[in-house]
C-alpha cells in the first residue's frame, strides 16, 4: 500500500472511535430537528438532515465493518456540509441556525486526516462567507451585516487553526512514540541475537579449552575434572573404574628419524585408535606429550586386563602412513590400576605410573597391572 493510503487507512481506523463520539451525538440532534422541520413543514431541510443521518450512519457502519480503503467518511461529510451551508443560507431568528456551522471544523479535520479536513472546512468557509455576502440579492437567502460576517469567517478560522494545530501536534506525538517503540524492540532483538551469539562463543571456548588441538581428545585439565567425578561417583555407587596410562615406545626416536609432523602423525592416529578401540563411556585423554590416560568405567582390573592386550594388540598391528607415503608401525607400554576405596586420583596415577615404568623397565611394548 503506497504511504499515502496507508496514513489515511490507519487514519480512518482510528476515526472509528471519534465517529462513535460524534454519531452518539449528532444522530440524536438531528433527529430533534428533523421533527423541528416536520413542525415547520420546512421540507429541504428535512431531506438535507435525512441525507446526513442517512449517510453518516452509513460511514459508521462501514467504519465499524473495518472498510478502511474507500473515503468512508466523505459522503457523511458532504452531505453534513450542505445540510449547515442551508443553515447559513436560511438561518432564522438572530441567524441562530448559521452558528450551527461553527462545528463543521471539528468534525471535517478530526474525521479526515487534518490536511484533507482543513482544506474541506476552507472551502466550506468560503461557500458560507459567499452565501452570506450574495446570497440575499441573488438567491433570496438571510441578509447578513458585514460585521457578523466578519465575526463568523474570523471565529470559523480560529476553530479550524486550532483544531488543525491539535491534530498535527496529536500526530506527530503518536509517530515519535511509534518510533520510539520501533527502536527499542529493534534494539532488543539486536540484544538478544547478541546474547545468543555470546552463548555460542562461550560453548566454543569452553569446548577449545578443554580439548587437545592435535588429537581431538580433552586434554590434561579436562580428564583430571572427568576422572575426579568418576571417581567419586563410582566410590559412592560402585562398581570400580580401571585407570590407564599409555606411554609410545621409543617416541623421540620416531620424532628424530622421520621428523616431528610424523610424530604428530602417530598421536593424531593412536587418539583415533584409542577412540575407537573403547567405548563411549570411557574417558580418553591426552595427558603429557606421547602420553595418554584411559578410564574404563565400570569395569575392574579382571575385566580390563583382556581388553588392554586387544589394545596393545592393534597398537601393534596398526600402521601409519606418514605423509610422503612411507608406513609406519609402533609400539605402546600401558600400566593399569584398580580404583582402591579410598582413592584420589593422586594415589591411583602414582600406582599406573609406577606400573607404567615397569612395563617400561621390563622390556617395553606391554602391558603392567598393580
Ligand atoms: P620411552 O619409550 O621411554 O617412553 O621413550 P620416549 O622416547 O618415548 O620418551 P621420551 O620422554 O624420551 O621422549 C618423548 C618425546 O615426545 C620427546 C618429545 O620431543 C616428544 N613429544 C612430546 N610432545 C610431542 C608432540 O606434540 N609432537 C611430537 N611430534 N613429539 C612430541
Ligand atoms: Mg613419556
Ligand atoms: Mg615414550
Amino acid at each position: 500500500m503506497p504511504p499515502d493510503r496507508a496514513g489515511t487507512a490507519e487514519h480512518l481506523l482510528q476515526s472509528h472511535q471519534r465517529a462513535k463520539v460524534f454519531v452518539g451525538i449528532g444522530i440524536p440532534l438531528l433527529a430533534v430537528f428533523g421533527t423541528l422541520a416536520i413542525t415547520n413543514r420546512e421540507w429541504s431541510l428535512l431531506l438535507l438532515i435525512a441525507a446526513s443521518i442517512l449517510t453518516i450512519s452509513g460511514s459508521y457502519f462501514a467504519l465499524l465493518r473495518g472498510i478502511t480503503r474507500i473515503p468512508t467518511v466523505w459522503p457523511a461529510l458532504v452531505a453534513y456540509t450542505l445540510l449547515l451551508l442551508y443553515l447559513v443560507a436560511f438561518s432564522g431568528h438572530e441567524h441562530g441556525r448559521a452558528l450551527w456551522f461553527l462545528s463543521l471544523p471539528v468534525v471535517a479535520i478530526m474525521m479526515l486526516a487534518p490536511r484533507h479536513g482543513a482544506t474541506w472546512t476552507g472551502i466550506s468557509i468560503a461557500v458560507a462567507v459567499a452565501i452570506m455576502l450574495f446570497g440575499a440579492p441573488w438567491l433570496g437567502t438571510s441578509a447578513y451585516s458585514p460585521g457578523f460576517v466578519l465575526r463568523f469567517a474570523i471565529t470559523c478560522a480560529l476553530i479550524s487553526v486550532g483544531v488543525y494545530w491539535s491534530e498535527v501536534s496529536l500526530r506527530r506525538y503518536r509517530d515519535e512514540t511509534e518510533a520510539q517503540k520501533a527502536a527499542t524492540l529493534a534494539e532488543s532483538a539486536r540484544l538478544k541475537a547478541e546474547i545468543a551469539r555470546r552463548i555460542a562463543l562461550e560453548q566454543d571456548l569452553r569446548v577449545l579449552a578443554s580439548t587437545d588441538a592435535l588429537t581431538g581428545l580433552v586434554n590434561r585439565r579436562a580428564f583430571m575434572e572427568r576422572f575426579s567425578h568418576e571417581l567419586a561417583r563410582s566410590q559412592r555407587h560402585g562398581p570400580s573404574p580401571t585407570l590407564l596410562i599409555l606411554d609410545i615406545d621409543h617416541f623421540k626416536k620416531i620424532n628424530d628419524r622421520y621428523g616431528h609432523p610424523a610424530g604428530d602423525a602417530v598421536l593424531a592416529h593412536l587418539a583415533q585408535l584409542l577412540r575407537a578401540s573403547l567405548r563411549n563411556v570411557d574417558i580418553v585423554g591426552r595427558i603429557g606429550g606421547e602420553e595418554f590416560a584411559v578410564v574404563l568405567v565400570e569395569t575392574n582390573a579382571a575385566m580390563a586386563a583382556p581388553v588392554i592386550d586387544r589394545l596393545l594388540e592393534r597398537i601393534r598391528e596398526t600402521t601409519v602412513t606418514l605423509a610422503d607415503g612411507m608406513p609406519l608401525q609402533f609400539t605402546a607400554s600401558i600400566g593399569s590400576t584398580e580404583i582402591l576405596w579410598g582413592d584420589t586420583i593422586d594415589t591411583a596415577i602414582q600406582r599406573a605410573d609406577e606400573a607404567l615404568y615397569t612395563a617400561k623397565n621390563s622390556g617395553r611394548n606391554r602391558h603392567c597391572q598393580r
